[in-house]
């Protein structure tokens, strides 16, 4: 059967006309923030008091973007006759961001809680080589992550906490003994 002349314009119309009159959801960014969750992958922030210099999240990192430089200090024996002690201390952590793949794998792998992920995304450089950003752009990063969710209230009590209320509670214990005068009872 031959097609009614001018039903094709029709039915280009009809869907014009549909998609005029449904709500868009093309977000007019940057005038417009966008709504994303609070624990959204935007940059990473670096926790350096944390870190040991292990450079276990730079032999992880799938695309080798974390750069790390450290040195040796010998550090004095805790006690008179003890060892000396020697530990590695930081002078260089910088994180390449036109490399990373936000994959999440160095926080994952970090053994001493120095690395977050911060919902932050808004770096763009026109320069790439400002993507690297370096130890005191990733400590600012760090204050703007957020605070961990709150623990769930039937949840077993971290060992941590147990151990430190079980410690405070011996000393309490120990204060509120009455003390015993080596003198009393002598003759
Ligand atoms: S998020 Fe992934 S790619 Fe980016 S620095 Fe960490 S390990 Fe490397
Ligand atoms: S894994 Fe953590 S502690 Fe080790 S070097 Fe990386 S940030 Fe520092």
């Amino acid at each position: 059967m031959a097609p009614i002349p001018g039903s094709g314009l029709a039915k280009g119309l009809a869907v014009t006309l549909r998609t005029m009159t449904r709500k868009s959801v093309t977000a007019q960014y940057p005038d417009t923030q966008p709504a994303l969750p609070p624990r959204s992958r935007g940059v990473i922030g670096l926790f350096e008091e944390n870190c040991t210099v292990c450079m276990l999240c730079a032999r992880e990192c799938p695309d080798w973007c974390i750069y790390i430089d450290s040195h040796k200090e010998t550090v004095p024996p805790a006690a008179p006759g003890g060892r000396e002690r020697s530990r590695n201390v930081l002078d260089r952590f910088a994180i390449d961001f036109s490399l990373c793949m936000y994959c999440g794998i160095c926080i994952e792998v970090c053994p001493f809680d120095a690395l977050f992920w911060s919902p932050e995304f808004e770096y763009a450089e026109t320069d790439i080589r400002d993507l690297t950003h370096e130890r005191d752009k990733l400590r600012e990063w760090m204050w703007t992550v957020p605070a961990p969710p709150a623990l769930d209230p039937g949840a077993e009590e971290p060992k941590e906490i147990a151990a430190a209320r079980k410690t405070a509670e011996k000393l309490a214990a120990a204060q509120a003994e009455p003390r015993t005068d080596p003198q009393e009872g002598q003759p």
